[in-house]
């Protein structure tokens, strides 16, 4: 990649996708002063998987609940400065449901709510854990974890794996976690403080102290997706073409191609686009064949909107963690928790938020084939308010929702990186980087504004290259 090293330089720069990676890179040239720049959107609007939808019923809806919790300064005054005063603050309060029981979250700490013989199982898995280990034991490099289960059965025990950990990672993933390397989770195992659990079982206690980043902030009005409207509505006018998707991409004579035959050029191109898909673009095999390796998966969401409001239990609750197998689900947000402004009247109605996964392997559904089960499992979970009419729903799907950092990830990243840097291209995002563990909005923003530091030569990336450096604190 070329550095131009001077922000003022007549670089012209091509954003692909208009979601936090591709507004974040727009925001950055524009505080810089950058003016030869264009992002292509697909959408018709901004926003990307963090989008907001709003209905002729009066509800509003996220793709899943999108809680943001920064690592970077940067990225807390940028969200005070587009919504000053326009957030509720809120306290995480997640629960898990299963066995027909509410368990608190952390599991690990109130799992003496299961019933008895599994809970003796979870805490034997940990005292035979604890027999076997001394402090840098948890070490995973000492103790060559090689994947996600090993993690789990090092950190949690076979008890708490067994009936937590696995079944839950299972639905979530769509993958066997034997399959998933440990690169995302950092450098050490948990460790999980026995004399606390045993401590809350004799005193039957609920540990709820829900740790550190545990207040959180949401828009009062229009969901996550006010964020990327208010974001995309401060960039000089003219620098976002919605509903202009990409084609192609001519790596030799930089130049990307629009879906209505429109063809622009490109010094630097920064895709936000799944790295699969860009592949095809190019359509060099070597870089096709690679990308095909790259694992994700499927997210439906189904939202619900009742004519009735929030049964009383869950007032409290921000999401349910759903393991059992019982379950299409794996989560159940009641999203009108999060905003009155969510649902046409919060005395009269609320919202839920139902995410299912599959393996991006298999053929995508129509998201309302799920509906009856989503309705049956809510009914038997027994999060279904009462509804005097029909209830109303809102089905979401997302070809691509959680890049799964499988064991080869990093050396396919490597390979992939290296093919596409002498094109010009930066692909970083959700997607385009692949790297779960700096796929959350704000990492996404911080990957935006980090390429364009490194193509005007005013900064270096940080967040793709070194994830574990950023998720260690604040920077
Ligand atoms: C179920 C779920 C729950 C989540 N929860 C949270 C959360 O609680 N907190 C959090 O911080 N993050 C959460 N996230 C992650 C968050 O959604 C992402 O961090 C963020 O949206 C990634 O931004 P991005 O710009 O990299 O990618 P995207 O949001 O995917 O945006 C990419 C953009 O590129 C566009 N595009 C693709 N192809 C083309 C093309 N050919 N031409 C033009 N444009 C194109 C797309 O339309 C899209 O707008 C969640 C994600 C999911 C799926």
């Amino acid at each position: 990649m070329r550095n131009c090293n001077t922000p003022k330089c007549p670089k012209r720069i091509v954003i692909i996708g208009a979601g936090p990676t591709g507004l974040g890179a727009a925001h950055r040239l524009t505080e810089l002063g950058h003016e030869n720049f264009v992002v292509y959107e697909r959408n018709s609007y901004v926003g990307g998987l963090s989008s907001s939808f709003y209905d002729e019923k009066g509800f509003t809806w996220d793709f899943a609940v999108h809680v943001a919790h920064s690592h970077y300064h940067y990225v807390d005054q940028l969200m005070d400065s587009l919504l000053p005063g326009g957030y509720f603050h809120h306290e995480r309060k997640s629960w898990i449901r299963d066995y027909d029981s509410w368990i608190p979250y952390p599991f690990q700490y109130n799992f003496r709510h299961l019933p008895p013989q599994h809970c003796d199982e979870c805490l034997n898995g940990l005292l035979q854990l604890r027999m076997q280990t001394d402090v840098e034991k948890h070490t995973a490099k000492a103790h060559s974890i090689q994947n996600f289960k090993e993690w789990m059965l090092q950190g949690f025990g076979e008890g708490i794996t067994r009936h937590f950990m696995l079944p839950y990672n299972l639905k979530n993933w769509s993958i066997d976690p034997a399959l998933m390397g440990v690169q995302w989770l950092g450098d050490r195992v948990p460790v999980v403080d026995v004399e606390r659990v045993q401590r809350n079982l004799r005193e039957n206690r609920d540990d709820v102290e829900w740790g550190p980043n545990h207040v959180f902030q949401f828009p009062k009005r229009g969901g996550t997706g006010s964020i990327w409207r208010e974001m995309a509505a401060r960039l000089p006018e003219n620098r976002i073409t919605l509903s202009s998707e990409v084609v192609s991409v001519d790596g030799k004579s930089r130049k990307v191609q629009l879906a209505d035959g429109t063809v622009d050029e490109y010094d630097c191109l920064i895709s936000t686009a799944p790295l699969p898909r860009l592949a095809q673009w190019l359509a060099i095999p070597s870089l096709m064949v690679t990308a095909s390796k790259l694992k994700y998966t499927h997210v439906y969401v189904m939202g619900l909107g009742f004519d009735s409001p929030m049964p009383k239990h869950l007032a409290e609750k921000t999401w349910i963690y759903c393991p059992g197998t019982r379950d299409v689900f794996y989560r159940v947000t009641p999203f009108s928790n999060f905003s009155p402004h969510h649902v046409p009247d919060i005395n009269g109605s609320s919202s839920f938020l139902c995410e299912i996964s599959r393996a991006g392997t298999e053929p995508l559904q129509n998201p309302g084939d799920f509906l009856s089960r989503v309705l049956q499992d809510m009914n038997r979970m027994g999060v279904m308010p009462e509804s005097e009419h029909e209830v109303h729903t809102y089905p979401m799907t997302a070809e691509f929702g959680y890049p799964i950092p499988t064991l080869d990830r990093d050396d396919i990243l490597a390979e992939l990186m290296a093919q596409l840097e002498p094109l010009g291209i930066i692909s970083r995002g959700r997607f385009g980087g692949w790297k779960y563990e700096v796929a959350n909005m704000d990492h996404s923003i911080m990957q935006g504004v980090e390429a364009v530091n490194r193509i005007l030569g005013v900064g270096e990336e940080c967040t793709w290259p070194n994830p574990s450096r950023v998720n260690a604190g604040k920077s």
